[in-house]
């Protein structure tokens, strides 16, 4: 038996991909996972071999531990094969280096980079932070206002980072529309893909340039590494991974192997979580006590039908927001959670659950996101993780009732 199908990758389903991507057999030897490979040092025959180098530079090479050994390897020949359209992956320490890495590869001092206003709280702040301390000038858009997006793009717009749902607020914008804006006006749109994952939308296809994923989440998926990846095509693969070598991006081996055991079972994860995720976000949703369930996967929720016209999936990350503008009652409901625990960070086995206030992170856009629901603002965000939607739901019911009386 071969890993071999007669069919081309590209013809098989995601998740038989998933089983047999990266599974080289140079790098796997005779058992199924590559082994963990922790060097720094890589060895040579001869002072001729090593005078001569690897001749190119790309993975599968033997030549020092920053570039990797076949652990990592896998995993990034792994991420590619899920990636329609990728030519390859490169690998960063955590979601928010991959995020670095990606906008000091495709950004100049003297550019501007449009940032969406919704964006992950932290690539805001690179933007404020890193990027303005190296001449790069950061501009927020409502990327839900396609009419004003185009119009804040100038002569020294050169990338776009885009993030759909948007972080917290769950937003879904036209990311079709948006990726093509920033193509004819000749800037590079990046995208910030961890909620869906390739498996939910297939960013490169849909006209992005380089899709970014914090892998801590979704394809780690036990809450036990860091991690970040950056897929494109031919030409901004060869630049992300010359830039992340002039930054000394590496991983280590332990978390590839940790990464690649994550990944396995990532659609089986995903479609367990964004089914739970709609029962509670269906539950929610008739309850009283909220206002508003911001759950793309939700009929009639914000974004759904952009959702539903370009995304194949979900996951379990969603928000709603509480009638009323007690934020103390918001927090006794929190608190009262004992199968969700409080903590940053989603996309593992387990459910999480933490207070929002998006406004404080933005800059163009409105909290909450109805305008009918006036006064209320104190959200929260779940991330649903593996367990029995109906125990999920019955601690939501038994803290429901701390929301409406503080404890005698
Ligand atoms: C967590 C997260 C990141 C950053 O990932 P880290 O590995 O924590 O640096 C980036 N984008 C989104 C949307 C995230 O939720």
């Amino acid at each position: 038996m071969t890993l071999t199908s007669s069919k081309s990758p590209e013809d098989l389903q995601s998740a038989t991909r998933i089983v047999g991507a990266g599974r080289r057999p140079e790098w796997t030897g005779p058992v199924v996972n590559p082994p963990v490979w922790r060097a720094s040092t890589h060895l040579y025959a001869d002072t001729a071999a090593l005078a001569q180098g690897p001749r190119t530079n790309e993975d599968g090479r033997f030549f020092y531990g920053r570039r990797g050994a076949p652990t990592q390897w896998a995993l990034a020949d792994a991420l590619t094969a899920l990636e329609p359209g990728a030519a390859g992956t490169v690998l960063y320490p955590s979601g928010v280096a991959a995020i670095a890495g990606a906008m000091l590869t495709v950004l100049r001092p003297g550019d501007v980079v449009l940032i969406s206003d919704n964006a992950y709280d932290p690539t805001r702040s690179m933007g404020t932070g890193l990027l303005r301390d190296f001449g790069i000038e950061p501009r927020f858009f409502d990327p839900l206002d396609i009419a004003a997006y185009e119009a804040a793009f100038c002569e020294r717009t050169r990338a776009v980072l885009l993030e759909a749902p948007g972080s917290l607020s769950m937003e879904v914008c036209d990311l079709p529309a948006l990726a093509r804006i920033a193509g004819e006006k000749g800037a590079v749109s990046m995208l910030d893909n961890t909620w869906a994952s390739p498996l939910g939308f297939a960013g490169l296809t849909h006209g992005i340039d380089i899709t970014l994923m914090a892998l801590t989440k979704h394809v780690g998926g036990h809450s036990d590494l860091m991690m970040g990846s950056a897929s494109a095509g031919p030409e901004l693969y060869a630049r992300l991974r010359d830039r992340a070598q002039q930054l000394g991006n590496v991983i280590s081996p332990d978390d590839a192997a940790l990464a690649l055991r994550g990944l396995r079972t990532l659609h089986l994860r995903l479609a367990h979580e964004a089914q739970s995720a709609l029962a509670v976000a269906q539950w929610l949703s008739a309850r009283p006590e909220i206002a508003q369930v911001l759950c793309p996967m939700l009929p009639g929720a914000p974004g759904h039908d952009l959702w539903k016209r370009d995304f194949t999936g979900g996951c379990g990350l969603f928000s709603f927001v509480f009638k009323g503008s007690d934020a103390a009652a918001r927090n006794r409901f929190i608190d009262a959670l004992t199968l969700f625990g409080i903590g940053y960070s989603w996309g593992g086995f387990e459910s999480l659950a933490i207070p929002i206030n998006p406004s404080i992170h933005r800059s163009t856009m409105k909290w909450p996101p109805a305008p009918s629901h006036e006064g209320s603002q104190h959200g929260v965000r779940l991330s649903i993780g593996l367990e029995d939607p109906g125990d999920l739901i019955a601690d939501l019911e038994q803290a429901l009732a701390a929301w409406h009386q503080p404890a005698g």
